[in-house]
C-alpha cells in the first residue's frame, strides 16, 4: 500500500507552550479549508501535520494552496508505505527514478528519522542500508554528504513516510489566533501588504474602504475587492464595510482651512473605523503609512491621527522603504492590481500646501464649528458590506 501524504511542518508554533493545542487547531481549520474540495484527510501527530487523501494529480495545486497558508513552515509531498524494509526500499527507488527525471545531476544523502523505536533498524543503519541500495541501483548516483542534489528522508512513524522535497511555506501565525483587526484599505500599493503582514501574525481581517462618489468611481471600489480578493487567499475570507464618505469630505472641504484638509479627513476616517471595529469585535486598526511618505504620515501628522483613537493603531509598513513595500505586493500579487490608475478619496481636495508639522490644539480648532456627529453616524449607518473570499465566480 503506497499512499500519498503531504508532512507539513510548522514553525514558532512550537513556542507557545500550553496555547499550542489551540494554535493547532486553528492551523487545521486553515489548511482544511485551503484544500476544500480535495478530498484532505487532515491529521496532527507529534508536532506534524499529515494530510492523506489528495490525489497525486492534484498535489501541485495542494502545495500552491498551502503555501499560503500562515503558520506553515514548509510542506513536503511524501509517500507513506507499511514499514516493512522491502516495501521501503521499493518506494524510496521510485522517489529516486522521480528525482533524477527532474535532476540530470546526481549526488544524493539519505536522511532518516526513527520516531517508532520499534522499528527493526536505528536511523544510522536506516540510512546507511538505504544509501548502498540506492547506489546499487543507480549507477549514476554518488553520496555527497555536505551538499547533496537530492536528499531523500524516511521518517519511520506510524507508517513509513519517504520524500525527497521541502517547499517552504509563508510562515507567520494561523489566522484567527491573534484577534480581529480593521484595516482601513485604499486602492493603493501599501494598505493591502499592511493588511497581509498582520494577518501573516495570525490576525483575522475586515476591512474599511472609504468611497467618496461621484468624485470616486465604481472601479475604484471594484479594484479593492480584487486587492481583497487577493490577501484573501493568505488571510481567509474578509468582510469589506464601505463607508458613504462624501458627505464628510464635503464637510471638510466648505469649513476646514486648504493645509489640514487630509489630515481632518484621516481623522475622520479613523474616528468611523473605531466606531465598525467595535462593533465587529476587533481589537485594533491597521493602515499603511510609513513615517514621512507623504504630509499626512510625519511623526507630528500620524500623532493628529492617533489622538481621535483610544484602540491601538497597526502600522506595520511604519519603517519601510516604499521598495521594499512594493516587493512584497508584488510577491502577494497585489502590486499589479494597485496600480491601475483609479482615483481614491484621498485624491480629492488634495491641499497644494499640505501643514508637515500640524498640533493635535491646531487640529481640533480647524474642526471647531463643524458638527461631525450626526454626519459621522450616518456614514456608518450607510455603510455597505459584502464577503470576499479568495475564490469566487467568474476567476
Ligand atoms: P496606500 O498605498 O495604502 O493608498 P498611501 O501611501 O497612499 O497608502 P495615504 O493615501 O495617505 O497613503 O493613506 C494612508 C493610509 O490610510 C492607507 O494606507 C490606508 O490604510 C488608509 N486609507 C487611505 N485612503 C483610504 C480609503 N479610501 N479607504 C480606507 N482607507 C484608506
Ligand atoms: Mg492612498
Amino acid at each position: 500500500m503506497m499512499e500519498n501524504v503531504l508532512l507539513i511542518r510548522y514553525g514558532e508554533l512550537h513556542l507557545k507552550g500550553l496555547n499550542r493545542p489551540f494554535f493547532e487547531r486553528k492551523l487545521i481549520e486553515r489548511i482544511k479549508s485551503a484544500l476544500s474540495g480535495m478530498n484532505a484527510q487532515v491529521r496532527r501527530e507529534q508536532g506534524r501535520i499529515f494530510v492523506f487523501g489528495i490525489d497525486p494529480s492534484m498535489n501541485e495545486q495542494a502545495v500552491s494552496n498551502l503555501k499560503r497558508v500562515f503558520g506553515i513552515h514548509s510542506v513536503s509531498p511524501s509517500v507513506g508505505v507499511n514499514k516493512d524494509w522491502n516495501t521501503i526500499k521499493q518506494a524510496a527507488c521510485s522517489l529516486m527514478e522521480r528525482a533524477l527525471a527532474a535532476n540530470a545531476s546526481s549526488t544524493f544523502k539519505v536522511y532518516s528519522k526513527r520516531s517508532d523505536k520499534q522499528f527493526e533498524l536505528n536511523s544510522v543503519a536506516i540510512c546507511r542500508e538505504l544509501g548502498g541500495y540506492l547506489l546499487s541501483r543507480f549507477p549514476k548516483l554518488s553520496v555527497d554528504v555536505h551538499s547533496p542534489d537530492i536528499q531523500l528522508c524516511v521518517e519511520i512513524r506510524d507508517m513509513a513516510y519517504i520524500y525527497t522535497e521541502e517547499v517552504y511555506c509563508a510562515g507567520g501565525m494561523p489566522v484567527g489566533t491573534a484577534g480581529r483587526g480593521t484595516l482601513l484599505i485604499s486602492g493603493g500599493i501599501d494598505s493591502p501588504v499592511a493588511g497581509w503582514m498582520m494577518a501573516k501574525r495570525g490576525i483575522e481581517l475586515i476591512a474599511i474602504h472609504f468611497a467618496s462618489p461621484p468624485y470616486t468611481s465604481q472601479r475604484a471600489e471594484q479594484k479593492v475587492h480584487s486587492l481583497l480578493r487577493q490577501v484573501a487567499k493568505y488571510s481567509g475570507r474578509i468582510m469589506l464595510f464601505v463607508v458613504p464618505f462624501t458627505e464628510i469630505q464635503e464637510l471638510i472641504k466648505d469649513n476646514c482651512p486648504e493645509e489640514v484638509f487630509t489630515l481632518v479627513m484621516r481623522r475622520m476616517m479613523m474616528r468611523i473605523s473605531q466606531e465598525i471595529a467595535i462593533k465587529e469585535g476587533c481589537q485594533a486598526l491597521i493602515t499603511g503609512e510609513s513615517v514621512g511618505q507623504v504630509a499626512s504620515q510625519t511623526m507630528p501628522a500620524i500623532a493628529c491621527t492617533d489622538a481621535v483613537t483610544s484602540m491601538p493603531v497597526f502600522r506595520p509598513l511604519i519603517g519601510m522603504d516604499k521598495d521594499e513595500v512594493i516587493a512584497i505586493s508584488r510577491k502577494i500579487e497585489t502590486f499589479d492590481i494597485s496600480i491601475q490608475p483609479y482615483e481614491d478619496c484621498c485624491t480629492v481636495f488634495t491641499p497644494k500646501h499640505p501643514r508637515t508639522h500640524p498640533t493635535i490644539a491646531g487640529i481640533e480648532k480647524a474642526e471647531r464649528g463643524t458638527e461631525w456627529d450626526e454626519p459621522i453616524k450616518r456614514a456608518v449607518e450607510g455603510t455597505k458590506v459584502t464577503v470576499i473570499k479568495a475564490f469566487s465566480k467568474g476567476d
